[in-house]
């Protein structure tokens, strides 16, 4: 049993509405969730309502079904998405919608399916929802990324507990991670906790950097280039409107962009990670000019080769983000095999599509975010490079050094 858990339960959603999304009256929802959540999917439902948005649209999703149409659905449907699903997206965008995503899923949900099934749809999707993901990327409407257990999933994380008991354990990991303990207070901790990763990310961008040096042990050494007026972000952002919105919950990095062909060396991956319904881990990178020229992986390559090959871009890198080695999420010890966790217990990076962490970005076109060295791709898939001693020396365009990170942990 966890203690007060229907309370923990109802804060959890008070804090997914009112700080991650924080609803507007009048304003549009979308939620997606998957169907073994449904409990705690109503209870966002009732919350958003109470807080007074005009409609939901929610949309389920299904481990199951998802599996059984890849295996077996006619092989002509992994080429195209349907429209009037771009129509809905679109619609909920240009509303400024907000959108919660409670994303839970069986880590090895499509193990040993056709990864050229999943690459085609990935596509496919990716295409029918451009529009959509750029209008999320440039925060045009407020969206947030939460997460509750399932039993598929806490079996992977916990597979030494019966069901039940690894469903609580990863319960309690995870009310953790989003600082509720059931008093209530989460909302002030989060306030204050935004407030602090503002503040770190002044700091850095004061430093104004022109590159970066990673290295550690494990073989990453690398030279990263970031974009002229680069900004670093993390904690709460603001849409294009200025309300302020949390996108992932739990967060505790602070990231920007790297300049596309402006990354050299080597990058080695540090925890297994999800991608498309596979387990990936040790992943190798050999970089050259900003695009991945070797990938190698000790399980899953295949599925890796595939997510870096679904378009130009995500051979190149969209994102670089920090986190110290010991932090909240970090020192629990867990491998959440969801990386909406364990991107935030470790330094990480995406390949793919960048956030526009330039100054001024709000008003510009893709082309010109382009020709600032910002990457384009329809996908954007964050792995974690952390390590207790990963080392990173910051360049400034002066030629200076600032050890940002030693030991694993920031030195700033
Ligand atoms: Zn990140
Ligand atoms: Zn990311």
């Amino acid at each position: 049993m966890i203690e007060n858990f229907e309370s923990k339960l109802n804060e959890y959603a008070d804090l997914l509405i009112k700080i991650g999304l924080n609803v507007q009256k009048g304003q549009l929802i979308n939620i997606r969730s998957s169907v073994e959540s449904a409990d705690f999917a109503r209870l966002c439902v009732k919350k958003a309502y109470e807080a007074g948005c005009s409609d939901i649209i929610i949309d389920w999703r299904d481990d199951f079904t998802d599996r059984q149409r890849y295996l077996y659905a006619d092989d002509s449907v992994f080429d195209s998405f349907p429209q009037w699903k771009t129509e809905q997206l679109d619609y909920i965008a240009s509303n400024k919608g907000a959108v919660l995503s409670i994303y839970a899923t069986d880590p090895e949900a499509l193990n040993a399916v056709d990864p050229d099934r999943i690459s085609r749809y990935s596509k496919a999707k990716g295409n029918g929802m451009k529009n959509f993901y750029a209008a999320q990327m440039a925060n045009e409407f407020p969206w947030c990324i939460g997460s509750v257990p399932i039993p598929s999933w806490a079996k992977k994380v916990f597979p030494d507990l019966s069901e039940s008991d690894a469903m609580e354990a990863l319960w309690n990991a995870i009310f953790k991670t989003v600082r509720i303990s059931g008093d209530g207070s989460s909302i002030k901790l989060w306030k204050e906790h935004i407030e602090n990763t503002a503040r770190l990310c002044d700091k850095l961008n004061s430093y104004n950097f022109k590159y970066l040096h990673y290295k550690n042990s494990i073989g990453t050494d690398f030279i990263c280039e970031l974009p002229e007026e680069h900004i670093w972000l993390g904690g709460a952002e603001k849409t294009k409107g200025g309300i302020p919105f949390v996108a992932n919950m739990p967060t505790e990095e602070i990231f920007t962009a790297p300049k596309k062909d402006g990354i050299n060396g080597v990058i080695v991956s540090s925890k297994p990670l999800c991608i498309d319904g596979s387990v990936v881990e040790g992943i190798r990178f050999v970089v050259k000019d900003g695009k991945i020229v070797n990938a190698q992986a000790d399980k899953g390559e295949s599925v890796l080769q595939k997510a870096i090959t679904v378009d130009e871009g995500a051979s190149y890198f969209g994102e670089i983000a920090l986190v110290p080695f010991d932090s909240p999420i970090s020192d629990m010890n867990i491998i959440f095999y969801n990386t909406l966790f364990d991107e935030n217990a470790s330094c990480h990076m995406a390949f793919g599509e960048a956030y526009p962490c330039i100054k001024n970005s709000d008003n510009m076109s893709r082309e010109e975010l382009e020709e600032r060295g910002l990457n384009y791709s329809i996908t954007h898939e964050d792995f974690m490079i952390g390590t207790r001693d990963l080392s990173i020396v910051g360049i400034d365009h002066s030629g200076n050094e600032v050890e940002i990170f030693k030991n694993g942990n920031f030195a700033v």
